[in-house]
Protein backbone atom coordinates (compact mmCIF):
# COMPACT_ATOMS: atom_id res chain seq x y z
CA UNK A 1 0.00 0.00 0.00
CA UNK A 2 1.26 3.44 -0.62
CA UNK A 3 -0.36 6.44 0.71
CA UNK A 4 -0.34 10.19 -1.11
CA UNK A 5 -1.33 13.40 0.77
CA UNK A 6 -2.25 16.83 -0.64
CA UNK A 7 -1.65 20.07 0.69
CA UNK A 8 -3.14 22.49 -2.13
CA UNK A 9 -1.89 25.52 -0.91
CA UNK A 10 1.08 28.12 -2.36
CA UNK A 11 2.27 30.95 -1.70
CA UNK A 12 1.62 32.20 -5.30
CA UNK A 13 -0.13 30.38 -8.45
CA UNK A 14 2.91 30.02 -11.32
CA UNK A 15 1.96 31.47 -14.95
CA UNK A 16 1.76 27.83 -16.05
CA UNK A 17 -0.57 25.68 -13.00
CA UNK A 18 -3.62 24.07 -12.66
CA UNK A 19 -3.12 21.58 -10.07
CA UNK A 20 -5.43 21.91 -7.23
CA UNK A 21 -3.66 24.26 -5.45
CA UNK A 22 -3.89 28.44 -4.21
CA UNK A 23 -2.61 30.43 -2.13
CA UNK A 24 -4.61 30.65 1.95
CA UNK A 25 -4.40 32.35 4.78
CA UNK A 26 -2.67 30.76 8.14
CA UNK A 27 -6.12 30.27 9.62
CA UNK A 28 -7.42 28.40 6.47
CA UNK A 29 -4.27 26.33 6.54
CA UNK A 30 -5.14 25.36 10.01
CA UNK A 31 -8.64 24.20 9.74
CA UNK A 32 -7.13 21.81 6.68
CA UNK A 33 -4.95 20.31 8.85
CA UNK A 34 -7.18 19.52 11.32
CA UNK A 35 -9.75 18.46 8.50
CA UNK A 36 -6.50 16.25 6.87
CA UNK A 37 -5.78 14.34 10.07
CA UNK A 38 -9.69 14.02 10.80
CA UNK A 39 -9.70 12.14 7.23
CA UNK A 40 -6.25 10.47 8.12
CA UNK A 41 -7.84 8.97 11.45
CA UNK A 42 -11.08 8.15 9.54
CA UNK A 43 -9.70 6.22 6.72
CA UNK A 44 -7.63 3.63 8.56
CA UNK A 45 -9.99 1.14 9.16
CA UNK A 46 -11.02 0.68 5.48
CA UNK A 47 -7.12 0.17 4.31
CA UNK A 48 -6.57 -2.52 6.96
CA UNK A 49 -4.10 -2.31 9.30
CA UNK A 50 -1.98 -4.94 8.46
CA UNK A 51 -1.18 -3.33 5.50
CA UNK A 52 2.37 -2.27 5.38
CA UNK A 53 2.68 1.32 3.93
CA UNK A 54 6.19 0.86 1.89
CA UNK A 55 5.58 4.97 0.46
CA UNK A 56 4.16 7.99 1.90
CA UNK A 57 4.30 11.22 -0.51
CA UNK A 58 3.08 14.20 0.62
CA UNK A 59 2.78 16.46 -2.51
CA UNK A 60 1.01 19.64 -3.79
CA UNK A 61 0.28 22.62 -3.85
CA UNK A 62 3.25 23.12 -1.97
CA UNK A 63 3.52 21.30 1.44
CA UNK A 64 6.47 23.78 3.27
CA UNK A 65 3.66 26.30 3.24
CA UNK A 66 2.79 24.68 6.68
CA UNK A 67 4.44 25.34 9.69
CA UNK A 68 7.19 22.41 10.42
CA UNK A 69 4.35 21.96 13.22
CA UNK A 70 2.00 21.30 10.77
CA UNK A 71 3.76 18.97 8.94
CA UNK A 72 5.20 16.72 12.25
CA UNK A 73 1.22 16.45 13.13
CA UNK A 74 0.30 15.09 10.24
CA UNK A 75 3.17 12.73 9.93
CA UNK A 76 2.28 11.70 13.11
CA UNK A 77 -1.16 10.84 12.39
CA UNK A 78 0.10 8.62 9.59
CA UNK A 79 2.76 6.69 11.88
CA UNK A 80 0.20 6.25 14.61
CA UNK A 81 -2.85 5.06 12.06
CA UNK A 82 -0.88 3.28 9.68
CA UNK A 83 1.76 0.41 9.47
CA UNK A 84 4.89 2.30 8.00
CA UNK A 85 7.40 -0.16 6.95
CA UNK A 86 11.09 -0.27 8.33
CA UNK A 87 12.36 0.95 5.19
CA UNK A 88 9.51 3.06 3.75
CA UNK A 89 10.10 6.09 1.20
CA UNK A 90 9.05 8.99 2.84
CA UNK A 91 9.24 12.01 0.35
CA UNK A 92 7.75 15.73 1.13
CA UNK A 93 7.83 18.26 -2.25
CA UNK A 94 9.67 21.02 -1.25
CA UNK A 95 9.50 24.99 -2.39
CA UNK A 96 13.15 26.65 -2.02
CA UNK A 97 11.28 29.42 -0.96
CA UNK A 98 9.32 27.80 1.97
CA UNK A 99 11.65 25.19 2.76
CA UNK A 100 14.13 27.35 5.13
CA UNK A 101 17.02 24.94 6.92
CA UNK A 102 14.98 24.74 10.28
CA UNK A 103 12.37 23.15 8.25
CA UNK A 104 14.55 20.91 6.71
CA UNK A 105 16.46 19.42 9.73
CA UNK A 106 12.68 19.40 11.47
CA UNK A 107 11.65 17.26 8.82
CA UNK A 108 14.45 14.81 8.75
CA UNK A 109 14.28 14.45 12.27
CA UNK A 110 10.67 13.66 12.22
CA UNK A 111 11.52 10.57 9.73
CA UNK A 112 10.65 12.22 6.24
CA UNK A 113 13.75 10.88 4.07
CA UNK A 114 13.06 11.63 0.87
CA UNK A 115 12.85 15.15 -0.77
CA UNK A 116 10.93 16.74 -4.26
CA UNK A 117 12.62 19.85 -5.13
CA UNK A 118 10.95 22.21 -7.34
CA UNK A 119 13.76 23.86 -9.26
CA UNK A 120 12.66 24.14 -12.70
CA UNK A 121 15.39 26.42 -14.22
CA UNK A 122 18.80 28.09 -12.69
CA UNK A 123 17.75 31.23 -14.89
CA UNK A 124 16.38 34.20 -12.96
CA UNK A 125 14.53 34.94 -16.21
CA UNK A 126 12.98 31.83 -16.76
CA UNK A 127 12.15 32.06 -12.70
CA UNK A 128 10.15 35.04 -13.38
CA UNK A 129 8.66 33.77 -16.63
CA UNK A 130 7.30 30.84 -15.25
CA UNK A 131 6.26 32.83 -12.01
CA UNK A 132 8.07 30.55 -9.66
CA UNK A 133 8.51 32.45 -6.18
CA UNK A 134 12.41 31.28 -6.25
CA UNK A 135 15.24 32.17 -7.23
CA UNK A 136 18.38 30.02 -8.57
CA UNK A 137 20.33 30.64 -5.50
CA UNK A 138 17.27 30.08 -3.46
CA UNK A 139 17.31 26.52 -4.69
CA UNK A 140 20.92 26.01 -4.36
CA UNK A 141 20.83 27.31 -0.69
CA UNK A 142 17.76 24.58 -0.32
CA UNK A 143 19.73 21.95 -1.18
CA UNK A 144 23.04 22.60 0.59
CA UNK A 145 20.71 22.72 3.52
CA UNK A 146 18.79 19.91 3.00
CA UNK A 147 22.36 17.69 2.45
CA UNK A 148 23.25 19.07 6.07
CA UNK A 149 20.02 18.24 7.21
CA UNK A 150 20.96 14.60 6.27
CA UNK A 151 18.95 13.80 3.21
CA UNK A 152 20.50 11.27 1.37
CA UNK A 153 17.49 11.13 -1.29
CA UNK A 154 16.87 14.16 -3.13
CA UNK A 155 15.03 14.42 -6.58
CA UNK A 156 15.22 18.04 -8.12
CA UNK A 157 12.31 18.90 -11.24
CA UNK A 158 13.45 20.58 -14.17
CA UNK A 159 11.35 22.11 -16.76
CA UNK A 160 12.49 21.92 -20.31
CA UNK A 161 10.43 23.16 -23.09
CA UNK A 162 10.07 26.88 -21.51
CA UNK A 163 8.91 29.99 -23.97
CA UNK A 164 12.45 30.84 -25.15
CA UNK A 165 14.39 27.96 -23.60
CA UNK A 166 17.29 27.24 -26.33
CA UNK A 167 19.71 24.14 -25.95
CA UNK A 168 21.93 26.30 -24.40
CA UNK A 169 20.16 27.82 -21.63
CA UNK A 170 19.22 24.34 -20.91
CA UNK A 171 22.12 22.88 -20.60
CA UNK A 172 23.59 25.15 -18.62
CA UNK A 173 20.70 24.39 -15.84
CA UNK A 174 21.21 20.83 -16.24
CA UNK A 175 24.88 21.45 -15.46
CA UNK A 176 23.83 23.30 -12.42
CA UNK A 177 21.75 20.61 -11.49
CA UNK A 178 24.52 17.33 -12.32
CA UNK A 179 27.26 19.59 -10.62
CA UNK A 180 24.59 19.14 -7.34
CA UNK A 181 24.65 15.90 -7.54
CA UNK A 182 21.30 14.48 -6.61
CA UNK A 183 19.95 11.16 -6.97
CA UNK A 184 16.79 11.74 -9.03
CA UNK A 185 15.83 14.36 -11.79
CA UNK A 186 11.85 14.83 -12.71
CA UNK A 187 12.15 16.98 -16.38
CA UNK A 188 8.61 17.50 -17.98
CA UNK A 189 8.24 19.78 -20.85
CA UNK A 190 5.77 22.43 -20.30
CA UNK A 191 2.11 22.67 -21.83
CA UNK A 192 -0.12 25.17 -21.75
CA UNK A 193 -2.87 24.53 -19.68
CA UNK A 194 -6.79 25.72 -19.73
CA UNK A 195 -7.40 28.07 -17.16
CA UNK A 196 -3.82 29.30 -16.71
CA UNK A 197 -1.98 32.91 -17.09
CA UNK A 198 -0.24 30.77 -19.72
CA UNK A 199 -2.87 29.93 -21.85
CA UNK A 200 -4.30 33.40 -21.79
CA UNK A 201 -0.84 34.47 -22.83
CA UNK A 202 -0.34 31.88 -25.31
CA UNK A 203 -3.71 30.44 -26.05
CA UNK A 204 -5.54 27.46 -27.18
CA UNK A 205 -2.06 26.10 -29.08
CA UNK A 206 -1.40 22.34 -30.00
CA UNK A 207 1.65 20.91 -28.43
CA UNK A 208 4.60 22.88 -27.10
CA UNK A 209 5.15 26.99 -27.43
CA UNK A 210 8.44 26.57 -28.48
CA UNK A 211 7.62 24.26 -31.21
CA UNK A 212 7.64 20.07 -31.73
CA UNK A 213 10.96 19.70 -33.07
CA UNK A 214 12.82 21.98 -30.53
CA UNK A 215 10.73 20.14 -27.86
CA UNK A 216 12.35 16.71 -28.87
CA UNK A 217 15.60 18.48 -29.39
CA UNK A 218 15.82 19.28 -26.26
CA UNK A 219 14.20 15.93 -24.64
CA UNK A 220 16.76 14.27 -25.53
CA UNK A 221 19.36 16.49 -25.07
CA UNK A 222 18.22 16.36 -21.59
CA UNK A 223 18.21 12.03 -21.51
CA UNK A 224 22.21 12.41 -23.12
CA UNK A 225 23.10 14.62 -20.59
CA UNK A 226 22.06 12.96 -17.71
CA UNK A 227 22.54 9.18 -19.06
CA UNK A 228 26.34 10.76 -19.49
CA UNK A 229 26.01 11.77 -16.16
CA UNK A 230 25.50 8.41 -14.29
CA UNK A 231 21.50 8.88 -14.19
CA UNK A 232 19.18 5.90 -15.37
CA UNK A 233 16.72 6.61 -17.78
CA UNK A 234 14.54 4.80 -15.86
CA UNK A 235 11.16 6.13 -17.13
CA UNK A 236 9.72 8.82 -19.61
CA UNK A 237 10.81 11.89 -17.79
CA UNK A 238 12.77 10.40 -14.62
CA UNK A 239 15.90 9.91 -14.68
CA UNK A 240 17.60 8.22 -11.19
CA UNK A 241 21.06 6.94 -9.81
CA UNK A 242 21.18 3.43 -9.73
CA UNK A 243 19.00 2.11 -6.71
CA UNK A 244 17.28 5.97 -6.21
CA UNK A 245 14.26 5.12 -8.73
CA UNK A 246 11.15 6.60 -7.21
CA UNK A 247 9.61 3.81 -5.52
CA UNK A 248 6.31 6.15 -5.27
CA UNK A 249 5.77 7.19 -8.65
CA UNK A 250 7.03 3.38 -9.78
CA UNK A 251 4.16 1.81 -8.02
CA UNK A 252 1.96 4.10 -10.12
CA UNK A 253 2.96 3.10 -13.13
CA UNK A 254 2.88 -0.54 -12.10
CA UNK A 255 -0.58 -0.41 -11.08
CA UNK A 256 -0.41 -1.09 -7.29
CA UNK A 257 -2.69 0.34 -4.91
CA UNK A 258 -2.73 3.43 -3.22
CA UNK A 259 -4.92 5.79 -0.55
CA UNK A 260 -4.97 9.48 -1.31
CA UNK A 261 -5.62 11.98 1.18
CA UNK A 262 -6.43 15.78 0.91
CA UNK A 263 -8.48 17.55 -1.02
CA UNK A 264 -9.19 16.42 -4.64
CA UNK A 265 -6.85 13.20 -4.12
CA UNK A 266 -7.00 9.69 -5.66
CA UNK A 267 -7.26 6.61 -4.62
CA UNK A 268 -7.17 3.19 -6.24
CA UNK A 269 -7.77 0.43 -3.80
CA UNK A 270 -9.14 -3.38 -4.06
CA UNK A 271 -12.46 -3.82 -3.67
CA UNK A 272 -14.37 -7.20 -4.09
CA UNK A 273 -15.72 -6.38 -8.14
CA UNK A 274 -12.08 -4.76 -9.24
CA UNK A 275 -10.10 -2.09 -8.07
CA UNK A 276 -11.49 1.00 -7.23
CA UNK A 277 -10.53 4.15 -8.26
CA UNK A 278 -12.36 7.09 -5.71
CA UNK A 279 -11.46 10.67 -5.79
CA UNK A 280 -12.18 13.01 -2.94
CA UNK A 281 -14.02 15.99 -3.17
CA UNK A 282 -12.07 18.84 -5.00
CA UNK A 283 -14.15 21.76 -2.87
CA UNK A 284 -12.82 23.39 -0.22
CA UNK A 285 -15.71 24.01 2.05
CA UNK A 286 -17.19 20.63 1.60
CA UNK A 287 -13.71 19.04 2.52
CA UNK A 288 -13.07 21.35 5.67
CA UNK A 289 -17.20 20.16 6.89
CA UNK A 290 -16.45 16.39 5.83
CA UNK A 291 -13.05 15.04 5.29
CA UNK A 292 -14.19 11.73 4.26
CA UNK A 293 -16.65 13.12 1.41
CA UNK A 294 -15.92 11.16 -1.97
CA UNK A 295 -16.61 12.98 -5.44
CA UNK A 296 -16.82 10.56 -7.69
CA UNK A 297 -15.91 6.64 -7.30
CA UNK A 298 -15.54 4.01 -10.21
CA UNK A 299 -14.90 0.05 -9.74
CA UNK A 300 -12.76 -0.31 -12.78
CA UNK A 301 -13.00 -3.49 -15.02
CA UNK A 302 -10.72 -6.63 -16.36
CA UNK A 303 -10.58 -4.64 -19.39
CA UNK A 304 -9.72 -1.04 -17.85
CA UNK A 305 -7.05 -2.76 -15.77
CA UNK A 306 -5.72 -4.41 -18.60
CA UNK A 307 -5.51 -1.44 -20.51
CA UNK A 308 -4.01 0.38 -17.50
CA UNK A 309 -1.54 -1.78 -16.84
CA UNK A 310 -0.35 -1.35 -20.56
CA UNK A 311 -0.20 2.32 -21.23
CA UNK A 312 1.33 3.23 -17.53
CA UNK A 313 3.54 0.17 -17.93
CA UNK A 314 5.02 1.26 -21.39
CA UNK A 315 6.06 4.80 -19.82
CA UNK A 316 9.17 2.98 -18.03
CA UNK A 317 12.20 2.31 -19.62
CA UNK A 318 11.80 -1.36 -18.44
CA UNK A 319 8.30 -1.69 -19.90
CA UNK A 320 5.25 -4.12 -19.00
CA UNK A 321 6.72 -7.37 -17.57
CA UNK A 322 4.75 -9.75 -20.07
CA UNK A 323 5.08 -12.38 -17.30
CA UNK A 324 3.49 -10.40 -14.48
CA UNK A 325 1.01 -9.55 -16.51
CA UNK A 326 0.11 -13.24 -17.42
CA UNK A 327 0.11 -14.55 -13.46
CA UNK A 328 -2.10 -11.36 -12.81
CA UNK A 329 -4.60 -11.57 -15.27
CA UNK A 330 -4.72 -15.40 -16.16
CA UNK A 331 -3.77 -14.68 -19.83
CA UNK A 332 -0.61 -13.45 -21.94
CA UNK A 333 -0.14 -9.88 -23.36
CA UNK A 334 -0.46 -11.73 -26.75
CA UNK A 335 -3.47 -13.28 -26.55
CA UNK A 336 -5.09 -9.54 -26.32
CA UNK A 337 -2.74 -7.36 -28.22
CA UNK A 338 -0.80 -9.70 -30.53
CA UNK A 339 -2.11 -7.54 -33.61
CA UNK A 340 -1.34 -4.57 -31.78
CA UNK A 341 2.55 -5.88 -30.81
CA UNK A 342 3.42 -6.73 -34.02
CA UNK A 343 2.04 -3.52 -35.97
CA UNK A 344 3.77 -1.48 -33.54
CA UNK A 345 7.06 -3.30 -33.72
CA UNK A 346 7.11 -3.89 -37.55
CA UNK A 347 6.50 0.56 -37.64
CA UNK A 348 9.82 0.38 -34.93
CA UNK A 349 7.86 1.42 -32.53
CA UNK A 350 8.12 -0.79 -29.46
CA UNK A 351 10.86 -3.67 -28.85
CA UNK A 352 9.46 -7.01 -27.59
CA UNK A 353 11.70 -9.21 -25.66
CA UNK A 354 11.09 -12.42 -23.99
CA UNK A 355 9.03 -11.28 -20.80
CA UNK A 356 8.89 -7.42 -21.69
CA UNK A 357 7.29 -5.08 -23.97
CA UNK A 358 9.22 -1.93 -24.59
CA UNK A 359 9.27 1.56 -25.84
CA UNK A 360 12.34 2.14 -28.59
CA UNK A 361 14.18 5.64 -28.57
CA UNK A 362 11.56 6.44 -31.48
CA UNK A 363 8.48 5.19 -29.70
CA UNK A 364 8.81 7.24 -26.69
CA UNK A 365 8.73 10.20 -29.44
CA UNK A 366 5.50 8.59 -30.19
CA UNK A 367 4.35 7.82 -27.21
CA UNK A 368 0.67 8.90 -27.49
CA UNK A 369 0.07 6.96 -30.07
CA UNK A 370 1.07 3.90 -28.69
CA UNK A 371 -0.36 4.15 -25.86
CA UNK A 372 -3.68 4.99 -27.57
CA UNK A 373 -3.31 1.28 -29.14
CA UNK A 374 -3.83 -0.23 -26.38
CA UNK A 375 -6.88 1.26 -25.77
CA UNK A 376 -9.53 -1.43 -27.38
S1 LIG B 1 4.41 25.76 -6.75
FE1 LIG B 1 3.73 23.96 -7.92
S2 LIG B 1 1.61 23.60 -7.27
FE2 LIG B 1 2.17 25.67 -6.59
S3 LIG B 1 1.43 27.00 -8.19
FE3 LIG B 1 3.59 26.54 -8.66
S4 LIG B 1 3.53 24.73 -10.00
FE4 LIG B 1 1.51 24.94 -9.02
Amino acid sequence: MQIYIHIPFCQRKCNYCDFLSAPADGHVMEMYVNALIREIRGRAGSVGREDLVTTLYIGGGTPTTLSAKQLGDIFAAVSQEYRLAADAELTIEVNPKSADRDKLFFLRGNGFNRLSIGMQSMHRGELELLGRIHTPEDFTECFENARHAGFQNISVDVMTAIPGQNEQMLSSTLQSVIALGPEHVSAYSLSIERGTPFYEQFGDIEGPVVGEETERKLYWMTVDMLKMSGYRHYEISNFAKPGYESRHNTGYWKRKHYLGMGLGASSCLPSAGGDERCRNTTNLDTYLANPLSREETTILTRKDMIEETMYLGLRMMDGVDTDAFSDRFGVSVRSIYADVIDDLVAQGLIYEGASSISLTDMGIDYGNYVFAKFLK
